[in-house]
């Protein structure tokens, strides 16, 4: 263990409101998915994500802000689950009218603006299946995912559309574009597209579709770290899985403001943009704009933001641009701050508590679980660097090359988690070879494991600990190495802002790590701070862990949901082909 972190205790009186998990031992213990079940309204058996967001808020308290939306411009408009009731049945009944069925896909090319979350529960409310994409995509990965799920509506905006113009004559499953006019009077081209607000304009509210729990719901392409984008398929049951986790691992609570930086094109930016705060019925706050240090704060002391889940590249950047900037604002408000997407280096876990007196609590899940399965909670102590310890209600472990369970301590091995649970993925879509593959049996008789591609450790007291990718991870000398711990120690040096660890092939190690780091304002490049980072590593990990070799870049290769590619920063040193490189994010 390379962390020199202590534990961070929790003291639960000094909490700002008590937990929704004041035991996590206990609800470990008693939780149950039918109790969770039970805590939702399912009418007749009805589970549908537009009725557990929208409809029963509505039913409840039709008053309430569902959503503050602050324009890039500043502007800002407020929503009530009343008005995201309205807006979305109209919306559905727009879309029967274009003939639209019940499991046929509908694509989101947008940026954050209202009426696209209007949109998504509409298009939920009808039966039909949301595909986001990622606004900043080029034409090849949008038709690629387009036809990959014969897509056969799109909804985007006058911003965007040329996009989708550029591939109508390759996305023949396309049948409408729908074009949301921005605030500033634009509109679609007449003709080549429908126009929202003439659609809405006459549109009755349409009842909700009778889906139930294992009709799609969700098709949701993967960040493409690793590879080619695969299409995780959800069903509206998946529902359970984000209103729990939302509960007990996000803490949202009646009178909260919560604040999810993650863009709506993925997974992150509908599970706990949409799903997991509206399904607990609070205040959601959207934010048009994108990252900067200083508009984050002033968001989070406008909006009086209590609850915040970010991602380790932002808090990097926030880390970047220095401590002075958190402590203009007032952020009073603040009770609990967790992060996703990537580990989180120990380094941002204490961060937190030094800008602004809260720690951040990681979390792990992937796409393809459809919800948190590992995470680090209000009532829990955190060990700085681990993910924490499985979600009541999931099965994760850590077994070998033969899918046995490890159950000694400290052993690192693949990571995988026991099937089933609700918001688990159904499939690939039109890929069922590839979903096979990722399920396998335990020779010792108990549930199936979905593996996930992940390698961890698990210490003596429950911890989950992130070692790598399976891609990523180094044999060097017959020790495998986590680029994960190599990159935490590297960026506790004052000079490194940002690290990418790989496995370089070497005759003699078979691989020898090599780091690529960019640095902190303030510092400059020379082989002396080389020599003293590869110093400092040795000191931390040994000779053996340390990297060998160390570039600086200005920045790291990341995709467009901010995470590190490892595989690009490979092929780039060893002068291969890219690969897919549709999420790469733009220089
Ligand atoms: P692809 O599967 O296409 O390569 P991806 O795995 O990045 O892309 P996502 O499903 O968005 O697509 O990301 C899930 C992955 O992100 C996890 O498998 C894990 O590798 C990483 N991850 C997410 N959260 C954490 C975390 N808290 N700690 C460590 N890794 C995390
Ligand atoms: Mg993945």
């Amino acid at each position: 263990m390379t962390t020199t972190y202590e534990e961070i205790a929790k003291d639960l009186a000094a909490l700002k409101s008590p937990p929704n998990m004041p035991d996590y031992e206990a609800l470990r213990a008693s939780f149950s998915w039918d109790t969770v079940r039970a805590e939702l309204d399912l009418p007749n058996g009805v589970v549908n994500l537009a009725h557990e967001c929208v409809d029963r808020h509505a039913a409840r308290n039709p008053a309430k802000t569902a959503m503050i939306w602050e324009g890039a411009n500043g502007s800002v408009e407020t929503y009530t689950f009343e008005d995201m009731r309205r807006e979305s049945a109209k919306f559905a009944s727009v879309l029967a009218s274009l003939g639209v069925q019940r499991g046929e896909r509908v694509f989101f090319l947008m940026d954050r603006v209202p009426e696209l979350y209007f949109a998504v529960f509409g298009t939920l409310r009808r039966g039909a299946v949301i595909c986001p994409l990622f606004s900043a995509f080029g034409p090849d990965p949008i038709a690629e995912r387009i036809n990959r799920a014969e897509g056969c509506v799109v909804v985007t905006s006058p911003a965007l559309y040329p996009k989708i113009e550029a591939v109508r004559a390759r996305t023949p499953s396309v049948r409408q574009v729908v074009v949301i006019g921005d605030r500033a009077g634009r509109r679609g081209p007449e003709g080549a597209t429908l126009d929202y607000a003439t659609l809405m304009a006459g549109a009755p509210e349409a009842p909700l579709e009778p889906t139930a729990n294992e009709d799609w719901s969700v098709i949701h392409f993967t960040s493409g770290t690793t590879g080619l984008p695969k299409g995780g398929s959800h069903v509206h049951g998946a529902v359970l899985g984000h209103y729990a986790t939302g509960k007990y691992v996000q803490d949202l609570q009646p009178g909260d403001v919560y604040w999810c930086t993650a863009d709506p094109g993925w997974v992150t930016g509908t599970s706990y943009g949409m799903f997991a705060p509206w399904s607990n019925g609070v205040t959601s706050l959207i934010y048009e704009g994108g990252f900067s240090s200083a508009k984050w704060f002033e968001l989070i002391q406008r909006h009086r933001v209590t609850v915040w889940y970010t991602a380790p590249t932002a808090i990097r950047l926030l880390m970047k641009a220095g401590l002075d900037i958190p402590r203009r604002f007032d952020l009073s408000s603040l009770r609990y701050t967790m992060s996703v997407g990537e580990p989180l280096n120990p380094e941002g876990v204490v961060w937190g508590l030094e800008a602004f007196g809260l720690p951040f609590h990681d979390n792990w899940w992937q796409t393809e679980t459809g919800s948190i399965m590992i995470a680090n909670y209000p009532a829990l102590p955190i060990r700085p660097g681990s993910m924490g310890k499985p979600f009541p209600g999931v099965h994760p472990g850590i077994i070998d090359d033969h899918y046995r369970e490890v159950t000694e301590p400290d052993v690192e091995g693949q990571l995988a988690v026991r099937v089933p649970w609700p918001s688990m993925m159904r499939a690939y879509w039109n890929d069922q070879e590839r979903y096979d593959s990722r399920f396998k049996d335990d020779p010792d008789g108990g549930p199936r494991w979905y593996i996930t591609g992940d390698r961890a450790r698990r210490d003596a007291d429950g911890y989950f600990w992130f070692v790598g990718r399976d891609d990523d991870v180094i044999n060097t000398a017959g020790h495998l190495v986590g680029p994960f711990e190599v990159e935490s120690v590297l960026i506790e040096h004052p000079a490194v802002a940002e690290a990418g660890v790989i496995g370089k092939p070497d005759p003699v190690a078979m691989e020898v790590v090599k780091a690529f780091v960019a640095l902190n304002d303030g510092y400059a490049w020379s082989d002396q701070l080389r020599r003293e980072l590869i110093g400092h590593a040795r000191a931390r990990l040994g000779p053996g862990v340390a990297p060998r070799e160390i570039d600086c870049l200005d920045h790291l290769p990341k995709t467009r949901s901010g995470k590190i590619m490892r595989r690009l920063l490979k092929a780039r040193e060893l002068g291969l082909p890219e690969g897919d490189t549709s999420t790469l994010e733009e220089d």
